[in-house]
């Protein structure tokens, strides 16, 4: 594995791989299980496979976690080369952006819904960073996690709307084995905030389990979910049950919906979600 810090010398090395496919893979590191399963598949369906590791200022608001964020770059360097990343990519922010910024870039009516109604401009910056990425890297397929749905649905809008010449692929959620997701800020929970937190798995399980029976009424889902939540000592940030992937409110589940939940506990806002069929089905991968 190759770990470059610089964007030309990156660009000049997959110059020189012509013909050959690349899967991306961009993350902020502290890599998990979730990050891992992205690289496993990216693996399978390609040739290369490049990883970034940046925790992008742009999609952090002023009263974010930017500075406390996890990091260990040295770990990660170690599981990324174990897990078979032909090439890591970490930039500085000096690297990645100019002092002074003349382009900015502006996601609309999906961005003001889920976590974009609580963090005002994130989407916007994770849709820069990602524009700078694909220019960059030039990949086939770039993987993302169904965990950050919004960001999923989004991306593929990206990608569609200024035709990017890559795909993008969504990937189910990697969870712990008692059903949390994995997430890099998991570390922040105490011990009790730790139990608590399976109430994101365990409301959108009731939740699902209420389509499956074949009820259809958003709000009727939405207020059992909330119920669930509501055992925690953590806050609930949202709950919502959209259209997939447009991210529409709806009055019935009658096609591809996104149930999705946030909690902010003391030091850290977790998220789950489900995207399901309208039979209440989960879906693992969205091409
Ligand atoms: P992050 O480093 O948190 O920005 O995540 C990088 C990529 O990994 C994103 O596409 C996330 O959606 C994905 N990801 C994060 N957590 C998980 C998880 N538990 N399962 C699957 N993918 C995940």
């Amino acid at each position: 594995m190759e770990v470059i810090n610089n964007i030309q010398t990156l660009q000049n090395k997959l110059s020189l791989l012509s013909g050959k496919s690349i899967g991306f893979v961009p993350t902020m590191g502290f890599l998990h299980e979730g990050h891992l399963s992205l690289v496993e598949t990216a693996k399978k369906e390609n040739d290369i496979v490049v990883m970034s590791i940046f925790v992008n200022p742009l999609q952090f608001g002023p009263n974010e976690d930017f500075d406390q964020y996890p990091r260990d770059e040295e770990r990660d360097k170690i599981i990324a080369e174990k897990h078979g990343v032909d090439f890591l990519f970490i930039p500085t922010i000096d690297e990645m952006y100019e002092e002074k910024r003349n382009i900015t870039m502006q996601v609309h009516e999906q961005a003001n819904v889920l976590c974009g109604k609580n963090r005002p401009g994130h989407f916007d910056g994770v849709i820069t960073v990602l524009t700078k990425l694909f220019h960059i890297v030039n990949p086939q397929y770039a993987y993302f996690g169904m965990k950050d749905a919004q960001q999923l649905a989004i991306i593929k809008s990206l990608v569609k709307e200024l035709n990017f010449p890559l795909q993008i692929v969504g990937l189910g959620t990697i969870r712990e084995d008692d059903g949390l997701a994995k997430s890099s800020r998991n570390v922040y929970l105490s011990e009790i905030e730790r139990d608590e937190a399976l109430s994101l798995y365990n409301s959108l399980l009731n939740g699902q389990k209420l389509i499956v029976d074949g009820i259809k009424n958003a709000d009727t889902i939405v207020n059992e979910v909330k119920n669930n939540l509501q055992k925690t000592n953590g806050k609930i940030d949202y709950v919502e049950l959209l259209n997939y992937p447009q991210l529409e409110q709806i009055d019935v589940v009658e096609s591809t919906v996104v149930l999705a939940v946030a909690v902010r506990f003391a030091d850290a806002r977790l998220i789950d979600n489900f995207i399901l069929t309208s039979e209440g089905k989960l879906l693992e991968r969205i091409n």
